[in-house]
């Protein structure tokens, strides 16, 4: 009795994972490349991994070294990054981003990665959780959304309350997964206007009480 009150209150943590888990197998991108993996999240932002990772395969092809990255001409990059949104704007991050770890490295800790052009908390926790494997999850606008109408945060919380709540809901070694699986659930059915319920894996787990 206890546990099916829990569960109209809160989607359950490991089933949500063991589902997402096994409708979305986890195939990170420049896992263990610190470097490649901050360079490709700044052209990741509004763009679907579809564009962005073969975009950022041209571009490390193209630009071998930081150096490179660093001396590159404003228009060719802005002409390579094409595909993805934002182009010039991500051009010109891309390159600074590419001249600070040239110089300091790159971060391990959220405060310093923040200070790279280009990186936001999300980012940070990227880096940190795909680049250095260490335990982090990034909380972006998927994860922040579906926290909610799964039950894990309240409305009032911001992406940093998301961020601590989920760390206290999951061990460790699934903080790294989680941000892709919630993502991917983001995009093929729980979207932000009209989420999906019918076909979606978490149907008959997840609380939100608006499911059309
Ligand atoms: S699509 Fe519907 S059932 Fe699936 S997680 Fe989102 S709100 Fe819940």
């Amino acid at each position: 009795m206890k546990d099916l009150t829990v569960a109209r209150l809160m989607a359950p943590p490991q089933e949500v994972f063991r589902r997402l888990s096994k409708a979305y197998p986890f195939e990170p991108y420049g896992l263990g490349n610190p470097a490649r993996v901050l360079l490709s999240c700044i052209l990741s932002a509004r763009t679907k991994d579809e564009i962005t990772y073969p975009t950022a395969d041209t571009l490390f092809a193209e630009y071998r070294t930081l150096e490179q990255l660093c001396t590159a001409r404003p228009q060719d990059l802005e002409s390579l990054l094409k595909p993805v949104g934002f182009y010039r704007v991500k051009a010109q991050h891309v390159r600074e981003a590419a001249c600070h770890l040239l110089r300091f490295g790159v971060p391990k800790t959220t405060e310093q990665l923040i200070e790279v052009p280009g990186i936001g908390p999300k980012c940070a926790a990227i880096v940190r959780a795909f680049g250095w494997g260490l335990p982090d999850i990034a909380v972006d606008t998927h994860v922040y959304r579906i926290s909610k109408r799964l039950g894990w945060t309240s409305h009032s919380d911001d992406p940093l309350d998301t961020q601590q709540k989920l760390k206290l809901l999951f061990p460790l070694h699934q903080w790294q997964p989680l941000n892709h699986l919630i993502v991917s659930l983001g995009r093929d059915t729980c979207k932000p206007q009209k989420p999906a319920c019918a076909p979606c894996v978490l149907n008959q787990v997840c609380p939100y009480p608006n499911k059309p």
